[in-house]
């Protein structure tokens, strides 16, 4: 099992930790596999989302906003229940295929965290299953 330490810098944000999965497998000496990538926390998500376009990723976070608004009178006793449901939405995990040393992800394909109640430091899970 690895563990992946990322400290995000903004309340809401989507940090592209694809090279970053990719090298710690590598590492390992792992080549081939299904790469579990997992975030063991509740205002946080793990997703696969487009690689390129900056301003896709404030237009899904916009998004998610509409859904969860920060300013809703939530019944959660925190005022992070925006950021609970935006990570319920968008799921703790990704399950990438590997192989020879390659993540088989699209051409536009990146593992991102999702950031919903930052800023904070982030722990993710990747377990490797030889197939
Ligand atoms: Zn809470």
């Amino acid at each position: 099992m690895i563990h992946l330490e990322i400290s995000t810098s903004h309340t809401s944000e989507m940090v592209d930790i694809t090279e970053m999965v990719h090298e710690a497998v590598i590492k390992k000496g792992i080549r081939s596999g299904l790469v579990t990538v997992f975030v063991p926390h509740t205002t946080a998500s793990v997703i696969l989302f487009e690689n390129i376009d900056p301003q896709l990723r404030r237009d899904f976070l916009e998004a998610l906003g509409r859904v969860a608004p920060a300013s809703h009178p939530y019944h959660h006793q925190g005022e992070n229940a925006a950021a609970h449901i935006k990570s319920a939405l968008c799921g703790p995990r990704v399950v990438v295929p590997m192989e020879e040393a390659r993540l088989q992800l699209g051409e536009w394909q990146g593992i991102f965290l999702c950031e919903f109640d930052g800023p904070r430091d982030r722990r993710v899970i990747v377990q490797v299953v030889n197939g």
